[in-house]
Parts: C-alpha cells; structure tokens; sequence
C-alpha cells in the first residue's frame, strides 16, 4: 500500500466498517457526523450501526476465529509485523487525522501512531514466546510420577475491544495485536469521535493480511449500541478502556463475562521538602496540562509540603503562564479545545465550585467554548470537587499538606487508584510512600505515565480491574488449558 492509496481509501468521505474483509456500507442510512473539534470543521461521517448488523459482525468473528487460532503463531507474528510495518509507513497521515480528529498536537499524535508500531512489533515478538508448562504430581502428598499436567495456553474466543477518544489508535492497537496473538477474532468498536482515525487502523491490519471477520469494525454511538455489543452473547471478553462510569455500566450489566477494564483516574504528585523543585515543576507541568489535561496519567492533584509550596508554586506558576493555547497545528501548543463543550462546561463547573468555596485561581479559570485555558487552584481543601474528580482537562489544584501520612491519606481517599508520583531525593521515603499507596503504579521523580508498553499498566479501585501491558495483555486474552496425562507402567 503506498502513501496515496492509504489517502485515498474513503474518498467519498462516508466512512464504512469492516466486515469480512470488505468494507461495507450500512442498510440503516443513518450517519453520525464527524467534526473537528478545532474549528468544528467536517470531516466525514461514520455509520450509525443496526443491531442486526451488529448480530451479522458478532457472528462473523465467532465464526472465523477457531481457524485464525489454528494458523500457526510464526504466521499471526508476520500479519502482526506486517501491520507494524504498515504502520510506520503511515505515521505522518495517520498523525494529520488524529490532529484534526481530536485536536491533539501533531508531535503527540506522529508519537502516538510510532508507539503503536512499536507495540504491535513488541507484541509480535511477546507471541513467538508463548508456550505453556508440565506440572508433575509427584510434589503434592500421595501422588506419583505417573500424572503430569501439560498446560497450555488457549485464546477467549471473540474479543470486544472499546477504546476512548483521547488515543484512538494506540489504545484500540494494544487491544487488538494480543488479542490476535493469542488466537481471538476482535470486534472493535471505535470512539465515536476518533472514529476516522481507528478505522484507518483496521484498515492497516487488514491490509497486513488478517484473514477476513478476524478483525471485524462497527461504528454507532456507545450509549445506542454499547450495552447491546457487551451483552452479546456470543462476546466472550471485553476489553475496555474509558470512563469510570462507563465501565461500571458495563461491569454490572454482563453479569459472567469476563471483563478488563482500564478507567478514570485523579493522580497524585506528592512533593516533599527535599525535592528538587524546577524538576518536580517541570513534570507537574506537563504532566497535567499535555493535550489539555485529556489524559488519564496526567497529574490530577498535587500534595504539597507546606514548607515548601510557596517555593514550588511559584515555580509551577511560572510555567503554566507560558504554555502555547490555541489552534494544534501550530508548532508548540499544548492546550487546545477539549474534545466538547459539555466536557469543557463540567471542567469549569470543577473551578466555580472551587472559588466558590474559597480557593484561589492562580492561572487561568476561564472558558471560551470548548476551550478552557490552562488553569492552575491554589487552597484546595477536600470539600471541593476539584479534590476529588477526575476533570479530563487542563486544570490542575494544589492541596497543601503537613506530613507524609496526610499525603498519603489524601492519595488513598480518592475512589481512583490508576497512578501516583512521589518528588523526593530520599529513597526510602519513596519506597514508604509508594508501597502505601493504593493504585497501580507510583513513579519516584517522574510523572505519572502509561509505558513503555512491556510494563503493566493498571489501575485498581474505580480505575480499573485487571492488568495491561505487552505480556499482560496476551495472558488476560488467553486462559490456560491442561491436558492431564496418566501414564502407565510399560514394562
Ligand atoms: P467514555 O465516554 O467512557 O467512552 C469510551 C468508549 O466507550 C467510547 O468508545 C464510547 O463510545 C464507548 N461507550 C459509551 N457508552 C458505552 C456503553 N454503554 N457501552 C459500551 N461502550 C460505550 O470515555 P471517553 O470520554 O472517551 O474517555 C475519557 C475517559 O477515559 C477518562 O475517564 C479517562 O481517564 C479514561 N481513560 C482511561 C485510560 C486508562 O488506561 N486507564 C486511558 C485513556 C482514557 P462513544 O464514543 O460512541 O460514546
């Protein structure tokens, strides 16, 4: 595939899903405009599903996934090194579309499309080592040599992959590469805003050669045809990434499915006395404000030692003045239009409540449409809202704090648990806090962030339940399989 047929692949700007290899049209008529949120420019229309042809798509990857798990793994690897491949040779339009799509700067977005290539790469090689293991009986009380257990590791069966708006193509990616290393089909269901974007990547992978249905789309909005596709019956895992209020939804109405689930988030950055303060700053920063906050690693809070959270405001301050707003196109800017108006609306309904009850706006606090400039609150204290929900944009309180315990406390109050971060040059303070904290992961001296992709990524609480990551993931779509060997005495 060449750079200008990959253009050229929707002239018509009406985009189709992927059935069966093809690329077909919906019979509902029914489309669902795309815009950007930039300008609020056009720029094509997805298809509004039907539940029939949800049934049709379901049935489909049912059908064709025990072959795909019969293909020898060598041959999923190349399709999944192929797709890699293709990949990268698309990063600079794949990387235009999501800029336009969903207003996220073009560096953000080529790294957002490189990652993904790299995943997929990473995966491919993680496939090639899976195998299983014996267990001999004779370990356990009574038993003898003759009983063996051979385990193996088997896929689910047709994965439901659901990704949010804020990575479409990564986040769609890291479901889909293991899901097909370990031998399931995958019905994805893309963003509804991201739509265009994660639908070029299935383009990809079919390109790379999946077989036909092993990779199936299908577009519509979450809140019409979401509760239909994750009750399916023939859906034998979702994986999910989104908001926390989605993925409780769906964790209580699929009663047995299996279910991983990667959700909201309000990291904290704890900085203590010691800290370096310009890099504790320097993280903070962008790790709560890049892509306007619309992140779920970024920095959410901070919990600041008294004695120095004039020092590090000050300094904090400094930056957030200087960061680029405006339109993502241009070289250097960080905050944008967030996704809607209703997201940008709930962000500053965040703020008011804030001032309202006694905080101080340092930065920002105003709102022009979609767009709300970066904005940095002083004198949090937890009755506001801003203590504790999760905003999705580009506003950032400061809580400040007497001790360690308080800090930690504070952290463990939140209903999230995705990451946290501890500034501090004392090593066994990071090591005391990070094991106190309850989420997945707590980086010492870094912001919080997901990757690189062969760690685990997870959240605990209402951020999540199970775990991510290159070897993870394959092992959350796959189960092991015993076969218990009784042998007899030959002699
Ligand atoms: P969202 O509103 O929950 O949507 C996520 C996905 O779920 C979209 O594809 C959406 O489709 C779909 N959906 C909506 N209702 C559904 C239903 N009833 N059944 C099935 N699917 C349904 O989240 P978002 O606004 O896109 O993303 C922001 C949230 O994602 C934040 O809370 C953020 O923290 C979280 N997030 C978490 C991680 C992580 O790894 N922990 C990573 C990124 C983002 P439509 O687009 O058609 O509505």
């Amino acid at each position: 595939m060449n750079k200008e047929q990959f253009k050229d692949l929707h002239q018509d700007k009406v985009f189709k899903n992927l059935y069966n290899g093809e690329w077909i049209e919906s019979s509902t008529g029914k489309t669902i405009d795309i815009k950007s949120p930039i300008d609020g420019n056009y720029l094509g229309s997805i298809q509004a599903m039907s539940k029939e042809e949800v049934d049709k798509a379901i049935d489909n990857a049912a059908e064709v996934q025990k072959l795909w798990a019969e293909t020898p793994i060598n041959k999923r690897v190349d399709i999944l090194n192929r797709a890699a491949d293709i990949l990268e040779e698309h990063v600079e339009e794949l990387a235009d579309i999501l800029v336009l799509e969903i207003a996220k700067d073009k560096k953000s977005c080529a790294s957002e499309v490189q990652r993904t290539a790299d995943f997929i790469r990473f995966t491919a090689d993680a496939a090639k080592q899976m195998g299983g293991e014996t267990i001999p009986a004779d370990s356990f009380p009574g038993m003898k040599k003759n009983k063996i257990s051979v385990v193996t590791r088997v896929p689910l069966g047709v994965v439901l992959a659901i990704a949010p708006f804020n990575y479409p193509i990564n986040l769609s990616a890291s479901k889909i590469a293991p899901a097909l290393a370990a031998g399931n089909s995958v019905v994805l269901k893309p963003p509804t805003q991201g739509s265009i974007a994660t639908l070029y990547l299935a383009e990809v992978f079919n390109k790379a050669g999946v077989p036909a249905g092993v990779l199936n789309t299908i577009t519509g909005k979450g809140s019409e045809i979401g509760d239909y596709l994750a009750v399916h019956e023939k859906i034998d895992f979702i994986n999910f990434t989104g908001s926390t209020e989605v993925g409780q939804h769906l964790s209580k109405i699929v009663a047995m499915k299996p279910l991983l689930l990667e959700l909201g988030g309000k990291d904290a950055a704890i900085v203590l006395e010691d800290a370096d303060l310009d890099e504790a700053a320097t993280n903070i920063v962008s790790g709560a404000y890049s892509y306007s906050g619309q992140r779920c690693t970024a920095v959410k809070r901070i919990l600041v030692m008294d004695s120095i959270a004039d020092e590090l405001v000050a300094k904090v301050k400094a930056k957030v003045e200087k960061l680029k707003v405006g339109d993502p196109r241009e070289e250097g800017v960080v905050v944008s239009n967030l996704i809607s108006e209703k997201s940008a609306e709930f962000v500053e309904s965040l703020i008011t409540d804030a001032k309202e009850k006694g905080a101080k706006v340092l930065v920002g606090g105003n709102r022009e449409g979609s767009l709300v400039y970066p904005t940095l609150v002083d004198n949090v204290t937890l009755d506001m809202r801003l203590a504790w929900d999760e905003p999705f944009g580009p506003v950032l309180p400061i809580i400040r704090i007497s001790s360690i315990e308080e800090a930690i406390e504070i952290s463990n109050k939140s209903d999230y648990g995705l990451q946290g971060c501890v500034f501090t040059k004392n090593i066994d303070k990071a090591f005391y806090i990070a094991n106190k904290l309850e989420v997945g992961t707590v980086q010492v001296n870094n912001k919080p962030e997901r990757g690189p992709d062969h760690f685990p990524f997870l959240g605990v609480k209402a951020s999540g339940m199970g775990t991510q990551g290159i070897r993870y993931s394959i092992e959350a779509m796959s189960r092991p399989k015993a076969i218990v060997l009784n042998l007899n005495n030959v002699e």
